[in-house]
């Protein structure tokens, strides 16, 4: 058997593409786009990197961007301060502020400080709160786990009465994934367990899934063996394993792999998520989403 591949790239274009059109109309009728303001406090490579992805996709589906970039030696009280000032600027519904922080700022207060109906990452504990009640309760599931619910969903899996196995129990990851399939309505209803270090036979239950989402960041971790025939294989993970250099560039590149032995799995799965290619271009994507559903929030069009 070869699975079907589930291109994250792909679905991508699909989800941008809505959002762009769903923006156009909301101007029209409304006279207002979504506004994103990004935090970029420092100035580490990765964190630029990621930040100016995000903001190109902003620009590109049609939002308002405010850039905020911030000296790296700014105190907690001037940075809550300018939390403060885009959770009161009406003109801003996503408040992002790109992590890791530096060590002298807590983290977890400046998280805790964004409005929760501008929290578009998802991650404030009154949205945390929110997606365990589920339903209607539910305003911005984290991206990442809202990208692999997406993928699932377009990719035409039955989730209703799935056994769903999710390995790794992160709260960016793997208990939201969790939590959001096992809820009632579309794209979830499903059995789920969660699995981690200290389960003891691993095997045994993945290959009981019939949806298999793998987040652990170890490389290759889920063995061939492992996956009932036919399942869905959703893989999460990210590990550089080495260098290389880019055709396209000449530059150096990682070498990325996932968490499952991606060319056996292929060939026993019925539907696999490539890396890279896969779960990666889904994230910022439903950053985008969110971002759309606040202004719709506030527009009373949800
Ligand atoms: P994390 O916080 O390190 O959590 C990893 C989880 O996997 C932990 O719960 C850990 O169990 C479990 N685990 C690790 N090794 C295991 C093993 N040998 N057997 C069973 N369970 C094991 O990681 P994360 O933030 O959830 O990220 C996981 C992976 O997804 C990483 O590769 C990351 O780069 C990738 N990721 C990708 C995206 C994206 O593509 N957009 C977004 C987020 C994360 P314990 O709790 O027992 O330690």
């Amino acid at each position: 058997m070869t699975a079907k591949l589930i291109k994250g790239t792909e679905i991508r274009e699909e989800i941008l593409e809505e959002i762009t059109k769903e923006v156009q109309e909301i101007k029209e009728k409304h006279g207002v786009v979504p506004g994103l303001v990004t935090i970029l406090v420092g100035s580490s490579p990765a964190s630029i990197s990621y930040v100016t992805l995000k903001i190109k996709t902003a620009h590109r589906v049609g939002f308002t961007e405010v850039q905020d970039d911030q000296p790296v030696d700014i105190s907690e009280a001037d940075l809550l301060a300018l939390i403060d000032k885009y959770n009161n600027d009406d003109s801003i519904n996503g408040i992002l502020v790109q992590l890791p922080l530096p060590k002298h700022i807590d983290e977890k207060k400046v998280l805790n400080a964004i409005d929760p109906d501008k929290d578009v990452d998802g991650f404030h504990p009154v949205n945390v709160g929110r997606l365990m009640i589920g339903g209607d309760e539910v305003k911005f599931p984290p991206c990442t786990p809202f990208g692999i619910q997406e993928m699932i969903i377009r990719a035409g899996v039955e989730t209703s009465g799935a056994e769903v196995v999710v390995v790794g129990r992160s709260n960016i990851v793997g208990k939201p994934i969790a939590n959001m399939m096992v809820q009632k309505g579309p794209g979830a209803n499903s059995t789920v367990t969660i699995v981690h270090t200290r389960t003891k036979d691993l095997a045994a239950h993945c290959q009981r899934a019939d949806i298999l989402i793998v987040a652990a960041g170890v490389p290759d971790l889920v063995k061939p063996e492992w996956i009932k025939p036919g399942a869905c294989v959703i893989d999460v993970g990210v590990n550089r394993v080495g260098e290389k250099i880019s055709e396209k560039t000449g530059k150096t590149i990682a070498i990325l792999k996932g968490d499952v032995d991606f060319d056996a799995a292929k060939e026993i799965a019925g539907y696999i998520t490539p890396v890279p290619g896969g779960v990666g271009p889904m994230t910022i994507t439903m950053l985008m989403l969110n971002t759309l559903k606040s202004l719709k929030f506030k527009l009373g069009l949800m």
